[in-house]
Order: C-alpha cells, then structure tokens, then sequence
C-alpha cells in the first residue's frame, strides 16, 4: 500500500486531512419505494406522485420489493453484511418539499451492514496500491421533493416528483486522507453501482450526491472536529470542497481558533465553503420506529436470487484481462466504465487477440472518442468493424501503421476494414524483390550515413527502416524490412 502523502503545512506544522463521505444514490427502479408511481427524470412538475408521496391522510406505504432488492446486490457487491432483519426509522423534520413531515429512513437496524470498497492510488499499478475504504452501511430511505424559487417573483412551487424516490445512503468510514483518495473512491462506487444496475450513477442529475465530511489534525493526533458539506454533484467538486475546506480548517486552528461542528454548502462558481446551520444531532430528530411498516425480513431464497444475479465487478474483470496478458494499466482503464468493459468483452467474444485488442482500444479508439466528444456506447465503429480490422492486423495484411490509415478512414466513411483495404490497395506487402529493391536505392541516397553505420553507428539501423518505410509508402511489412536490411548492412 502506497502511503498518500497529502499534507498541508502550517506555522506550527504538518496538518493531516480526514475525509469520510455520505453518499445518496437514486435506485434504478421504475416505481418509488412505498408507492407505484414512476421515477423518470425530467418529467413535468407534480405529474409522478400518487397519494402516497403527497402524504394524503390514511395512506400507507408499501415496501417496493425491486428497490430492496437492488440495495442488497449494491451491499453484496462490496463484500457487505447484509442484514436479514432491518426495519424503516421515521426521522421527524419540517420542510416545504416535505410533506408527511417525517423522512423514512433507517438508523437503527439498516439493511446493509460494514463493507469495503477497494481504490487504486496508482492506476499504472492498480494492484500494489491498492487501499480499502471502510463502508460503515448502507441504508435505504426516501427522497423528498423540490422546491422551485424561479417561477415566480414572490411565490415558491413545489414539485413533488422525486417524493419517496429510493434513495441508497452509503456511509463511509473516515478512511480517505486526500482529495484524490476521495476522487477514486467516488469513482470506483460509481463504476460498482453503474456494474451492479443498482443506480446509474449520472451526478449531474442528481442520482449521486454526496455529503463531505473533513476535519484536520496533527499526524498521529485524535480525529479533530469535522464539518459537512452537503449534496456535493461532481467528483470534481467533492475535490475542490476537500481542499478547500481542509485549508480553512487549518487556518482557523492556526490562528488558535476552533472548528465548529457544523453543516456547509459548496459554492460551485467560487470553489468555496460557506456556513448553513449548526449541525443537528441525531437526537435532534426524534427517531422512531415507523409504525406503519414491518420489518423487512429476508430469506435465503431471495439473497441467492440477489448474489446469483451479480454480474462479474470491476475488480474481478480487471484480473481477468491481466490473466490474458493485457497490461495492469489497459486492463484498468477498460473496466474502469461498464460500457467500455461490456463493449470489450463483445469484442474478445468475436475472438480477436486480447492484447493487440486492448491495445488498440485504449489508444485507437478511446483516442478517436475522446477526439470527438463521444462515449463508446456512441462509438462510430461498431464490435464488428472493429474485430474485422484487428483481424486483418492479426493475419499480416496490415501493419500498425497501416492499421491507423485504415481506421481513421472508417470514421470518415464507415465502411468497413476490407473494404477500404481493397478499394485504396492499403495492403501490406511482404514482396522481398520490391523490398529489396527499395533498400538497395535508399543505401545508394544515403552513403555518409551508411559509411557511418558500418564504422560502428549502429543506431542508424533506424534511420534506414524508416526510410525504406517512407518509399514504400509505409506499406511493407515491418519485420521482413528489419531482416532485409540486416542483410544489405551486413
Ligand atoms: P452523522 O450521521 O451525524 O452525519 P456519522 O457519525 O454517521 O454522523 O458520520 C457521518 C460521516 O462522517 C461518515 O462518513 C464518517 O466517516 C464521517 N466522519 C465521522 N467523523 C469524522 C471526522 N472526525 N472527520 C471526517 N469525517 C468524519
Ligand atoms: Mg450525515
């Protein structure tokens, strides 16, 4: 394990940050955790609530068995305890875009007990530097709605859309000691939520927020006194939070002030923290059992159902493409995204060789993509084009560089590999006479630096392969040149 050495040096030392993170993710379900009515986002104000989710007297909740289910596989898929026995708390408050008053949650008893999430802090050797971040639980809970403030000059509305949508909180140890410890923490529970189906992780929608917890101390120290900011939506801006308040924190105790225990908001123009209220205490919302629901129960039969549909995870994945003899960074990067996985897994199912695959997926591909903006679910050449010119690489009709003429004439015209081959005669040619022919003029073109060679240059070897390329208008097979020329230098 590779020690973070992030560190913030003050007047009277070196301070430590402590970072633990609460993550809120949107279930991928289509209906809401007690009541029928759908989740879709995007949809017009007030039109997916039933009167569950507007709290009409009478009404009573009824445990979506899908949501449930979905937050047990998330607790599977990072080592959990899943809890057989748990049940919803009621976590009292008053808010506009709360109607029952209360928040079902769970404090007590949670579904999902202590996990682990494993992050790389190298991802050119994501298995020596590996650090695990304690997951305290996992619970489940409701969402509540929104409150508009822009509708109107003197009026708020409240869209009750997201009422009672599913949420998973995922609380985390205070594990983390830097702002790219928390990056990759956050980014490998996306990848594990977006792998298990169980949310789609899109942060700028809103289906993952996360709280940010931080306190500084002295290295060696007591865990200092923390502050929490709230709803944080891009990785990038939990970073910039960490950092940000992690050097408020030391210039307060610098000054021989003292944190406060205290909740805060992001600014995301400013790249700031600023102060919203003293932090409540649990205490403080009169917890207590929600009478109008069991405790959920669960049995063998249902936890096999969830463990037996657990696809291959991220890890898993990237041990098996390293087992194939693909590099420990390119079996990362593809497993990093559950598109460019699956799409690489089509692409070994066609049969093409894993390492010239990763390859030329991790550089030719995710280069074109970048180039254009695009994901690789939008990828402009499909599996098949892309195993038909690989194949084509395998087989000796076309060399690397040749390869890359190809291809960047299949994002112009999207025709395929062979064809292009065909029509622009891009083939590669292993024809000795024509090579050798070619050698003998570049030797005649170049005496100084042949007389050079033979007096010992040997690094001219070079020099001549890639002249001999450039008259063959980089159409002769690399290894029969290298051998050609071996001979014609002597
Ligand atoms: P609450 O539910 O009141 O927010 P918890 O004790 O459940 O409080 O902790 C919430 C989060 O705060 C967890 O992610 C935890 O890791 C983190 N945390 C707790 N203590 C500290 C600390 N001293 N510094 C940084 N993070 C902390
Ligand atoms: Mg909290």
């Amino acid at each position: 394990m590779t020690e973070s050495t992030y560190r913030i040096q003050g007047a009277t030392g070196e301070w430590e940050v402590v970072i633990g993170l609460e993550v809120h993710a949107q279930v991928t379900s289509r209906a809401k955790l007690f009541s029928g009515a759908a989740t879709a986002f995007g949809a017009e104000p007030n039109t997916q609530v039933s009167l569950i989710d507007a709290a009409m007297p009478g009404m009573l909740p009824v445990p979506n068995r899908e949501c449930i289910r979905q937050a047990v596989r998330t607790g599977m898929a990072i080592d959990a305890q899943i809890n057989r026995w748990s049940r919803f708390d009621r976590k009292n408050y008053f808010y506009a875009d709360l109607p029952q008053g209360y928040q079902i949650s769970q404090l007590y008893h949670p579904l999902v007990g202590e996990g682990a999430i494993e992050i790389a802090l190298d991802e050119k050797d994501p298995e020596g530097s590996v650090k695990s971040i304690g997951v305290e639980r996992i619970h489940v809970e409701q969402d509540a709605g929104k409150l508009m403030h822009d509708q109107h000059p003197t009026r708020s509305y409240v869209d009750l859309n997201r009422s009672g949508v599913a949420l998973m909180e995922i609380v985390s140890r205070p594990d983390m000691r830097s702002p790219a410890e928390a990056g990759a923490y956050l980014r490998k529970l996306r990848a594990i939520l977006r792998y298990v189906g169980s949310c789609d992780g899109n942060m700028e929608e809103g289906s993952m927020r996360a709280d940010v917890n931080v306190s500084v101390r002295k290295v060696g120290d007591e865990l200092g006194t923390r502050t929490e900011t709230k709803n944080v939506n891009s990785v990038r801006f939990v970073m910039a939070a960490i950092e940000y308040e992690a050097k408020r924190q030391v210039s307060v105790l610098e000054d021989g002030g003292r944190i406060v225990q205290e909740t805060r908001l992001f600014n995301v123009e400013s790249g700031t923290t600023r102060s919203m209220r003293s932090k409540e205490d649990a205490h403080d919302y009169r917890y207590f059992p929600d009478p109008d629901l069991l405790p959920l129960e669960l049995d063998e039969a249902f936890l096999e159902e969830c463990r037996a549909s657990l696809p291959e995870l991220p890890d898993a994945k990237r041990k098996r493409y390293e087992g194939l003899g693909i590099s420990a960074y390119a079996a990362n990067v593809l497993t990093a995204e559950v598109e460019a996985a699956r799409w690489f897994d089509a692409l070994l199912e066609t049969g093409a060789k894993p390492v010239p695959a990763a390859n030329w997926v991790t550089s030719e591909l995710f280069g074109a993509l970048n180039r254009t903006g695009k994901g690789i679910e939008n990828s402009p050449v499909s599996v098949d084009q892309a195993a038909e010119l690989l194949a084509l690489v395998a087989d000796g009709t076309l060399s690397g560089s040749l390869a890359k003429q190809v291809f960047e004439v299949m994002l112009e015209t999207g025709d395929g590999a062979a064809r292009i081959v065909e029509e622009r005669g891009l083939k590669q040619t292993s024809d000795t006479g024509a090579i050798e022919a070619v050698i003998a003029g570049v030797l005649e073109k170049n005496p100084n630096q042949l007389a050079q060679y033979r007096g010992g240059k040997e690094a001219l070897f070079g020099f001549f392969v890639g002249q001999t390329m450039k008259a063959m208008g980089g159409k002769a097979n690399p290894a029969v040149v290298n051998d050609l020329l071996k001979k014609a230098l002597g």
